[in-house]
């Protein structure tokens, strides 16, 4: 008998910043599978839509209604009835219910829940673990705990700043494992706090949408940078955690002009103060250096430092395997990072990893700043041996629920797990 799915549900839930976002219920005869969406704030906009009602009597116009509606009553008709092991015809069928380029029509809100349940339907149809069966589907043996990358100082739109960089993350890539290295972090991020409320105040230590501080009278990156590392070396760790930055830098971007600060900078201008931090701080990976469509200044920085550092491509690529194409050919970065709801579905996410992979490219899976308890994505780094994941701080439930479920798979594959570590870029 096929693995049927029997039953689909949709409904509006809350988000990690209370906003509603999507939840589905896919039933089979294996019991019932559930997933939920995240959200982005400093969102690509080139990214699938992300379907809200503008009702502004319901949660100030940002409501789901229409996305749960169109799982509810255009979705799920198509979709029971189907064998929920075959996840690429499952992709299909929803992305030909939608028929649009950009998923405007039911929402890729409404598209990926359901593919993502399917995923899990999919594996205990199997009789095996998520990430495990996502392997299958993208065709490795999963066995690579990602080496985290951990956001302890928020900025930009996450902390209510403007003109700041956004992600300032802790690399754990001096350590054995990856309990070993979130344990590293954890600690490192207890020390922060220390040296946060010594010098500023406890209103220092409060913090932002990721679960990193986010203190408000440090506007300097250098300053944040020096916190970070002597919070690491407190913590006895000097050396082994290295740096991670995502400036999102088109939240900073209006007319050509790049402001961080009080000071402005055009493309070249920010390779340039971008090389500086790299020789002065123990930068391993930068994301969204330049804006989302400022390709140029993409291929300058890559050129300038792509051989050091990491150079990972979100709102410019949005997981999209179109513009990923226009950067491997332009030599624009050399790593993607995978959002899956930036594009809509598991089939299209995966397919954006293997392009990735194909041409020498790293891919750094990641989860967005509204968050959920849904843990989805820990088994997708495994399941595609991407080697790094960034999903905030080691701090709230839905950073933890993802960092918790890499312990949990690394304690499952024992010594068959492998973790890069200083290995990252291969
Ligand atoms: P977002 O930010 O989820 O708010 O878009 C995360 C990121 O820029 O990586
Ligand atoms: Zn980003």
């Amino acid at each position: 008998m096929k693995p049927e799915i029997k039953q689909i549900k949709a409904r509006e839930v809350l988000d990690s910043r209370g906003n509603p976002t999507v939840e589905v219920d896919l039933a089979t005869e294996n019991g019932l599978f559930r997933s939920m969406v995240p959200s982005g704030a400093s969102a690509g906009q080139h990214e699938a839509l992300e379907l809200r009602d503008g009702d502004s009597k319901r949660y100030l116009g940002k409501g789901t209604l229409k996305a749960v509606s169109n799982i509810n009553r255009i979705i799920a008709p198509k979709v029971v009835g189907m064998d929920c092991t075959l996840q690429k015809e499952i992709d299909n069928v929803l992305l030909g219910l939608d028929g649009t380029p950009n998923k405007s029509k039911l929402g890729a809100n409404a598209i990926l829940p359901v593919s993502m349940a399917a995923a899990r339907a999919g594996a205990a149809a199997k009789g095996i673990p998520l990430y495990q069966y996502i392997g299958e589907l993208f065709g490795v043996k999963a066995n690579t705990i990602p080496v985290p990358m951990c956001n302890v100082i928020n900025g930009g739109k996450h902390a209510g700043q403007e003109n700041s960089v956004q992600e300032h993350m802790l690399m754990p890539v001096g350590a054995k494992n990856f309990l070993e290295g979130i344990r590293m972090v954890s600690e490192s991020y207890h020390h922060l706090a220390s040296l946060l409320k010594k010098k500023y105040g406890a209103g220092a230590t409060l913090i932002g949408d990721e679960g990193g501080f986010a203190p408000s009278q440090i506007e300097d990156v250098s300053e944040r940078l020096e916190l970070m590392l002597r919070a690491v070396a407190n913590a006895g760790y000097e050396g082994k955690i290295k740096i991670a930055l995502d400036p999102a830098s088109s939240e900073f971007f209006h007319e050509g002009v790049y402001t961080i600060g009080k000071k402005s900078y055009s493309g070249v201008e920010l390779v340039d103060f971008y090389a500086d931090l790299c020789s002065t701080y123990p930068i391993v990976s930068i994301e969204d250096g330049h804006a989302e469509d400022d390709w140029e200044s993409w291929v300058e920085m890559t050129r300038k430092l792509g051989d050091k550092i990491q150079i990972v491509g979100d709102d410019i690529f949005v997981t999209n395997t179109a513009r990923i194409k226009k950067g491997i050919q332009l030599g624009c970065a050399n790593s993607v990072l995978i959002k899956p709801n930036q594009v809509g579905s598991v089939t299209e996410t995966l397919n954006a990893v293997k392009m990735a992979h194909e041409h020498g490219w790293t891919a750094v899976v990641s989860h967005r700043s509204g968050e959920t308890e849904d843990s989805f994505i820990a088994d997708l780094a495994v399941g595609t041996n991407a080697g790094q994941i960034k999903t905030g701080a080691p701090a709230r439930s839905d950073r933890n629920a993802k960092y918790n479920q890499l312990i949990r798979i690394e304690e499952e594959l024992g010594n068959k797990a492998k973790f890069l570590g200083e290995r990252i870029r291969g």
